[in-house]
């Protein structure tokens, strides 16, 4: 089941400004899926709402270690970062409801863009094989629906962009603001960052309106997209009230087997453009 490591340790930041399209939903699922095949990772929680934290079944009330801390006080890491109970090989960085302040505290921050991205290079625990064995292989940062100095510091920190597309009506639209803002990042704060995965969530395989977006995104977005679709599935919406990921709720679901296959291509194509 295990799949080799990657060479270096793989920053992904999740985002898409749109909200509801399975940006949450997807981090925790690939982490626990690419945990699965025996990969080693971190989990930042960069919303305030913490929905990656409850699914996770982190403690994430007011007042906990977190997200916040790590932005606005300097925080390190490591020292923020807790184990998942349910998933073996994961940690995670909480957020809790502070962080919803930090937009405005860090205005007045020096290099207010590279404050997680320092955060991230400072753990003894990302990099190469320099690091040992207890490297992570890949830190996936959950972003809020915004494009705010939160989802600004996640696409400063981060080598691979992994943007989730819901097949339904609306789906591509605003995609051309996200693209706009990955490429101002790119050019000004962050040459290495590109969009390495597009997933599509959400499919409901009955309707024909889900097969033409998907069509549509394959056609604009090529090889970006992985071959696996995220089905709509009950099961994957229950999940969190249960303070876990699909994955560890119900494996047999046909959104846990998807989201396994989906960490599977992720790990196997490896981190290069
Ligand atoms: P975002 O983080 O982009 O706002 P979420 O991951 O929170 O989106 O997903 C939005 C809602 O859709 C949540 O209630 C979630 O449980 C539900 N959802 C996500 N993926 C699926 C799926 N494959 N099948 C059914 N419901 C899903
Ligand atoms: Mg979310």
């Amino acid at each position: 089941m295990a799949l080799p490591r990657p060479a270096q340790t793989r920053v992904m930041v999740v985002a898409n400004q749109k909200g509801g399209v399975g940006k949450t939903t997807t981090t925790v699922n690939v982490a626990a899926g690419l945990a699965q095949l025996g990969q080693r990772v971190l989990v930042i929680d960069l919303d305030p709402q913490g929905n990656a934290s409850t699914a996770l079944n982190i403690e994430h009330h007011r007042g906990t270690l977190g997200t916040y801390d790590l932005l606005v006080d300097g925080a390190a890491l490591a020292d923020v970062a807790q184990p998942c109970p349910e998933v073996e090989r994961v940690d995670v960085v909480p957020a809790t409801i502070d962080l919803a302040g930090a937009e405005i505290e860090l205005v007045s921050v020096v290099a207010r863009e590279n404050r997680l991205n320092k955060a991230i290079q400072a753990h003894p625990l990302v990099g190469g094989a320099e690091v040992g064995e207890g490297r992570y292989d890949y830190v996936l940062v959950d972003c809020p629906p915004s494009l705010g100095l939160l989802t600004l510091n996640a696409l400063v920190s981060a080598h691979e962009m992994l943007i989730p597309i819901q097949a339904e009506y609306y789906a591509l639209e605003g995609l051309g603001q996200l693209i706009e803002t990955v490429e101002m990042v790119k050019k000004h704060l962050n040459p290495s960052l590109w969009i390495s995965t597009i997933l599509i969530t959400m499919y409901d395989g009955r309707t024909r309106l889900a097969a033409g977006v998907a069509e549509e995104v394959r056609e604009h977005f090529g090889d970006q997209v992985l071959r696996t679709m995220i089905p709509r599935s009950v099961r994957v919406s229950e999940a969190p009230s249960y303070a876990q990921t699909v994955m560890t709720y119900d494996p047999g679901s046909t959104g846990a087997m998807a989201y396994l296959e989906a960490a599977r291509e992720i790990a196997q194509r490896g981190g290069k453009a």
